[in-house]
């Protein structure tokens, strides 16, 4: 089973998820992908309807937050004081830099872009990645603990494989498509939460046919 075969089967359970993200609202991606960092979803939709109630909406908005409100605002996403920083510092270079206009930060060469985003402090692979593949709109993969936990019981690969080596494995396997690569980490993303969990359920899992782990505990 190839990566292209897991997308598919994925899909056929799960149905099209589509893109996940508002395509009208990149600045919330951004916020959103700082936000998810060592934390759960349900508990990012928190901050971040407590965020949109509050009316912070753009780079100004955060910058012009104290502080000290900006993390009460993102308290249920947790590590709210490292967070809350993170938020600010790069709603203040979005502002120097782009005067907070990020379809210029986003009309850069995906490469570029990349390293840029990486450059900034605490934005990491995954959160480069997926404010690239789901704010700017590029194909990026974007690879998280899921995919490793996922692609590590299937036992295509090691668990400590690195990030790196795990994405370009995956986009050697699948075509470059848009659609494709936001909906994908989507599903795993579905699969991980709900089926391939710390305690797999293997049963309802629509990958078990070709899961070395589930055949190993005669599931399949
Ligand atoms: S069969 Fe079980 S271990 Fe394998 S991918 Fe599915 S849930 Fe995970």
């Amino acid at each position: 089973m190839n990566s292209f075969d897991i997308y598919k089967k994925l899909r056929e359970h799960f149905g099209g998820v589509g893109s996940w993200w508002p395509k009208d609202r990149p600045f919330e991606v951004i916020i959103g992908a700082i936000l998810t960092q060592q934390s759960t979803w349900t508990n990012v939709e928190k901050a971040l309807s407590n965020l949109k109630e509050a009316n912070i909406l753009t780079p100004k908005d955060i910058v012009e937050l104290p502080l000290d409100d900006l993390k009460k605002i993102i308290k249920p996403s947790g590590f709210f004081n490292q967070k809350a920083e993170r938020l600010r510092k790069i709603s203040e270079y979005l502002l120097a830099t782009y005067s907070g206009d990020l379809e210029l930060l986003f009309s850069k060469d995906k490469k570029i872009l990349r390293e840029e985003l990486l450059e900034l402090n605490g934005i990491g692979n995954e959160t480069a990645d997926s404010i690239i593949l789901y704010a700017a709109e590029k194909t990026e993969f974007v690879v998280d603990a899921y995919t490793k936990r996922t692609y590590s019981r299937l036992k295509i690969v090691e668990e400590k494989i690195r990030y790196d080596d795990l994405k370009k494995y995956i986009i050697n396997e699948i075509p470059e498509d848009l659609l494709i690569y936001q909906e994908f980490h989507g599903l795993i993303v579905l699969l991980g939460k709900n089926i391939c969990k710390k305690n797999p359920n293997c049963k309802e899992c629509p990958l078990s046919s070709g899961c070395k782990y589930a055949i190993n505990q005669k599931i399949h």
